[in-house]
């Protein structure tokens, strides 16, 4: 699966119909999140999907606002809420949450793009969405050839800027289902495979020993930031000013967000690029940022971001793989002896309790990241030449390892 984004520029008539499609989409999530309460406050019952898309069929005959949104983009609305809904009750995700009037961007989705509501024309750059008409769309990006459009999500950021994500889905030939192997064991040696640390210093560092800065956007935009954010709270509230305010702020918000895109695309292209198999710390960053002072930093680092661009980079490029290791204890195991190092968070180099050899903290987890991604595709180290244990990482003596000193930042200041 791959995901394209393109930033679409609607004349004032198709953006007058984007416009009110979101807002019918918003009215629909609300009204059928409205009648689930009920019906569960008032009469304990539960509410199937199939229930209110019956409602919906009916009500499309009435309401002028539902006529104008193609009708596969209203059953998403409910396809959603359901799947908020099941997530609610089975992982006790949030409760599913009223759209507000105040909400400025949003975004509606086409679930069978396939079926010729959604055409991109490259050549005419442009991209046809049904009930909405010929938008014209900037591909900057090549679509792929040999995968078929699967969804299409039209997307109104707060700025006030347009995109359509387009999601594509990898064509496999039937006969080759019961080929690929469960396991993802890899035949062949891997002729160029890399570990990867992530970190707050250098964003990443490779077990060829480079590391890349952080790029800190957010922290360079901050400045600018905060000074539009106290402009706009000191705005008179339903204001033009105010308006303008929280535009020029949203703006700003989306240009950190973008130079992150940008770079994580340019990272990860490079990654898939030059090596073959490339093994990532399966990081639980939402809970890293749940419970830090840090939260800030991590997020500006878009680790996830990367791992997500360099995952769908790769599945998309023959004999590439990426996979996720088990995070626990990377930054404490020496990749030469094995042994289990006891150290502050702030250390960057050491001395290895077992072989006595100084290691680079970084450099040195970004090799056990390696050890342990070639182990699961079933492949040895290629420097020992010969095959890699695959037993779970070793308990150490005392304490547990957090997950943040593992991604190699420091403790909070308190
Ligand atoms: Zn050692």
């Amino acid at each position: 699966m791959r995901a394209l984004r393109f930033r679409l520029y609607p004349n004032p008539e198709q953006q007058e119909r984007m416009l009110a499609a979101l807002e019918a989409c918003k009215h629909l999530w609300n009204d059928a999140l409205a009648h689930r309460k009920r019906r569960w406050e008032e009469e304990r019952r539960s509410t199937s999907y199939n229930h209110q898309q019956w409602i919906l069929t009916a009500a499309r005959n009435s309401d002028p606002e539902l006529q104008q949104v193609y009708s596969q983009v209203a059953q998403d609305v409910l396809h959603r809420l359901d799947k908020a809904f099941r997530s609610f009750l089975q992982y006790h995700s949030r409760y599913p949450k009223f759209k507000g009037r105040r909400e400025y961007g949003g975004s509606f989705t086409y679930p069978q793009a396939y079926n010729g509501s959604v055409r991109p024309d490259v050549r005419r750059n442009r991209l046809y969405l049904s009930k909405i008409g010929n938008v014209r769309a900037v591909f900057h990006r090549s679509l792929p050839k040999d995968s078929t459009l699967k969804t299409c999500t039209v997307v109104r950021e707060p700025c006030g800027e347009w995109y359509a994500s387009l999601v594509y889905e990898d064509v496999v030939p039937l006969r080759d289902v019961k080929e690929v192997p469960v396991s993802r064991k890899v035949s062949q040696a891997v002729a160029s495979p890399l570990g990867i640390d992530l970190g707050l210093k250098a964003v990443i560092t490779t077990s060829d020993g480079i590391g890349v800065p952080h790029p800190k956007f957010l922290r360079k935009a901050e400045t600018r930031l905060k000074r539009l954010q106290s402009s706009l709270s000191r705005k008179r509230k339903g204001s033009k000013n105010r308006a303008k305010a929280r535009h020029r702020l949203a703006v700003q918000h989306a240009k950190v967000a973008r130079q992150r895109r940008d770079f994580n695309h340019k990272l990860s292209e490079r990654l898939v690029r030059e090596h073959d198999l490339i093994g990532f710390e399966d990081l639980r960053i939402s809970n890293m940022v749940r419970n830090h002072s840090l939260a800030k930093s991590i997020q500006d680092a878009g680790w996830g971001q990367l791992m997500k661009f360099a995952e769908y980079k790769a599945a998309s490029k023959k004999g590439k793989i990426v996979v996720r290791v088990k995070p626990a204890y990377t930054t404490q195991e020496c990749y030469f002896c094995g042994a289990l190092n006891q150290m502050s968070l702030e250390t960057r180099k050491f001395l290895c309790v077992g072989c006595g050899r100084t290691l680079q903290r970084d450099h040195n987890s970004a090799r056990i990241v390696l050890k342990r991604a070639l182990a699961q595709v079933g492949q040895g180290m290629p420097e020992l030449n010969k095959p890699v244990e695959t037993r779970p990482p070793p308990v150490p003596t005392t304490g547990r390892a957090s997950p943040v000193a593992e991604a190699g930042t420091r403790s909070p200041v308190r």
